[in-house]
């Protein structure tokens, strides 16, 4: 399984402290006392976004705080109460106390939870008046905000799952729109190591990729196949084709389709069945735009491509036709323009 993991810390606001004030005023020399409560601290909530689906923004930004409740005043004034920090995370990300190891939450998509509590403002003087103290000097400080180190964790579900004979370019693409690489938790295979990227669409738009090739050439050379890595590659939404125009070895773009199709469906008929987009490799191969326009069209009457399949040119290593290529997939994975599409239970 693919995990992405962060290690935070969060402090909630502390409380403000009360206030030790008594009246003055013009002819009223001394007063009773007037001290106000400090305002609560803020608390961190966490809330499921679902849009989100990795924890990127989390890279490097160790400490996550809210603010601090203010004092108390004279007058009967009490401390503003601290802002909260609501910090939007991926659905599905468990949060674990990093000491104990406890999972403190599991959150479900658009679930808000508290993570951490806010302190109480203290009482200030007013709140000692009785009938035996009229001139109370006591007031008390605020709570501290609960502080802790979490530990985030999430499943990465891939949303596209990349496909092609060696030689296709799929490291190369892979490298050219991937901005971070997820840490990948220990992993069951000891032959094969996954190929994991998340590309951004845009800095809210984001698309987990997975080289779902290297699998199949391991498959072909008898490397052994964990059931966890096909169960997690079967829940991708969209599988990403990608073809060199202009294969090496004389072999067409129409035949290496056919048997990396031939190879998806002899290894698993989900991932046969799944939408697919199809992207021709390495156009900076080709003299002009028409020879590349031609090539696409070539390319859909030899594999009678219906409508429902895209194919898109691009060139992975000079960045060519990078950025419609993600529009198309980010369309495909959220039909409906949300976010929501891209959440699966489980
Ligand atoms: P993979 O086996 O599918 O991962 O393919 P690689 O990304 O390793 O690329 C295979 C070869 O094709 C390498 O020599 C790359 O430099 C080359 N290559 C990859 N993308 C392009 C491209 O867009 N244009 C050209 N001309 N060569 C490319
Ligand atoms: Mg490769």
């Amino acid at each position: 399984m693919f995990v992405d993991e962060v290690t935070i810390t969060v402090q909630a606001g502390n409380g403000g402290d009360g206030c030790v004030s008594f009246y003055r005023g013009k002819y009223i020399p001394k007063g009773g006392p007037d001290g106000g409560d400090g305002g609560k601290g803020g608390d961190i909530l966490f809330h499921a976004d679902p849009g989100l689906n990795t924890l990127v923004d989390f890279r490097g930004v160790r400490l996550w705080s809210a603010e601090n409740g203010e004092p108390g005043r004279g007058k009967q004034q009490y401390g503003h109460a601290g802002k909260d920090r609501t910090i939007k995370v991926p659905p599905g990300t468990l949060v674990y106390d990093e000491h104990t190891g406890e999972l403190l939450h599991d959150l479900k998509p658009n679930e808000t939870v508290v993570v951490a509590k806010g302190g109480k403002g203290g009482f200030g003087n007013e709140h000692f008046k009785s009938p035996t103290n009229q001139a109370p000097r006591k007031a008390l400080p605020g709570e501290a905000g609960e502080r802790l180190d979490l530990r985030l964790e999430l499943k990465l579900i891939a949303e596209v799952g990349l496909v092609g004979l060696p030689n296709a370019g799929k490291s190369t693409l892979l490298k050219a729109i991937t901005r971070a690489d997820p840490k990948i938790a220990d992993y069951p295979f000891t032959t094969l190591s996954p190929q994991l990227g998340i590309a951004a669409v845009d800095p809210s738009r984001r698309l987990v990729f997975a080289d779902i090739p290297g699998l199949i050439e391991g498959a072909a050379s008898g490397a052994g196949l964990g059931h966890d890595f096909l169960r997690h590659i079967e829940r991708t939404q969209v599988i990403l084709h990608l073809l060199d125009a202009q294969p090496l070895d004389g072999s067409t773009p129409a035949e290496n389709y056919e048997t990396i199709r031939a190879e998806l469906a002899g290894y698993s008929d989900t991932l046969a069945e799944k939408r697919e987009l199809i992207a021709l490799n390495k156009t900076d191969l080709f003299m002009d735009d028409d020879e590349i326009t031609e090539a696409v069209r070539d390319l859909r009457s030899t594999l009678r491509l219906g409508n429902e399949t895209d194919v898109i040119p691009i060139s992975g290593g000079v960045g060519v036709g990078l950025q419609p290529l993600l529009e198309a997939l980010w369309k495909m994975v959220h039909p409906d323009g949300k976010g929501e599409d891209g959440w699966q239970e489980g």
